[in-house]
């Protein structure tokens, strides 16, 4: 009988671990970038799962499953929207039948509300295969948007969780004020570089090129989404030659040859950075990131 009565009384302390456990917001976000934000204001107080892999293209995630049950269970779900997770997230929400993360509730956070938001279409120019319909979703490399995130963030998680709201805004500002500095820093170490020429892969930097002054005069697709050609690279590195691109900047997960063979032909170096937090080694939350992003370009630039 007794040890009936130690069960009872250790289940009962189970089950109220649990709802301890579980009290606290789930929140799933789409990308590292925005999951490394949901965790510098929500801290030890939210509990956050990132789907896409950082080393991963955002348009193209390799989306497990098993996130249908996180997402199930999530009390909010963060995306970066302008369909930037368009081929891979609708089947997983659908998948989790979770009202709260449905859009329109609280626990739905589309991050691009209140961005404002570079090459725009105009419906006319919606061309086949593109895969920027609403505009660049690429607006996260602009450290200034992400303090505009963290403050809805913060806004948020102070929806779903009342009780902690003061301890959310408190941490959305200090974060803001370290990014401030931060940026001044960072303006800094590439104001000698203001104006140079660049090229990309994919349209995922001119969000970045805006704010630090780059010139993105090209980009080795032809359209986002549509793989390089030999007929748009016979036209791109006749362009870059006659306009000295010093420049290539691409992502981590592309592929390198092509960037190489057209910089083997121009005077454009290749620069291969991270553009999610964890990307790379040290690069473990956003402001490391950038610190990352910008000492490899001085560094390419400077040499
Ligand atoms: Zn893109």
């Amino acid at each position: 009988m007794r040890k009936l009565y130690q069960i009872c009384l250790f289940l009962l302390f189970l089950i109220s671990w649990m709802s301890i456990v579980h009290a606290k917001p789930q929140v799933v976000a789409t990308t590292s970038d925005l999951g490394s934000l949901v965790s510098e204001i929500g801290k030890d107080k939210v509990s956050v799962t990132t789907i896409s892999k950082p080393t991963e293209d955002p348009h193209f995630v390799d989306a497990k499953p098993g996130f249908i049950v996180k997402l199930n269970r999530a009390d909010m779900l963060i995306n970066g929207g302008l369909m930037l997770e368009a081929a891979w997230l609708p089947p997983l929400v659908l998948g989790a039948r979770n009202v709260k993360i449905q859009p329109g509730n609280p626990g739905y956070m589309n991050a691009a509300a209140g961005i404002d938001v570079l090459e725009v279409p105009s419906v006319a120019n919606r061309a086949m295969g593109d895969i920027h319909p609403l505009g660049n979703p690429h607006f996260m490399l602009d450290p200034a948007n992400a303090k505009i995130v963290a403050a809805h963030i913060s806004g948020r998680l102070c929806q779903i969780d009342k009780k902690n709201c003061e301890y959310y805004r408190n941490n959305a500002a200090t974060f803001s004020k370290k990014l401030n500095q931060k940026l001044s820093e960072w303006q800094k170490i590439l104001e000698p570089f203001q104006g140079t020429k660049i090229v990309t892969y994919h349209k995922t930097f001119p969000y970045f090129a805006k704010r630090f002054h780059f010139n993105v005069v090209g980009t080795l697709e032809p359209k986002p989404g549509i793989p390089p050609s030999p007929a748009h690279l016979n036209t791109l590195i006749p362009m870059m030659q006659k306009e000295d691109v010093k420049l290539i900047l691409i992502e981590n997960f592309r592929e390198r040859k092509i960037p190489e063979f057209a910089a083997s032909r121009t005077n454009a170096k290749v620069v291969i950075v991270p553009i999610m937090v964890e990307g790379e080694k040290g690069t473990d939350n956003y402001i490391a990131l950038f610190d990352y992003i910008i000492n490899e370009i001085a560094s390419a630039l400077k040499t």
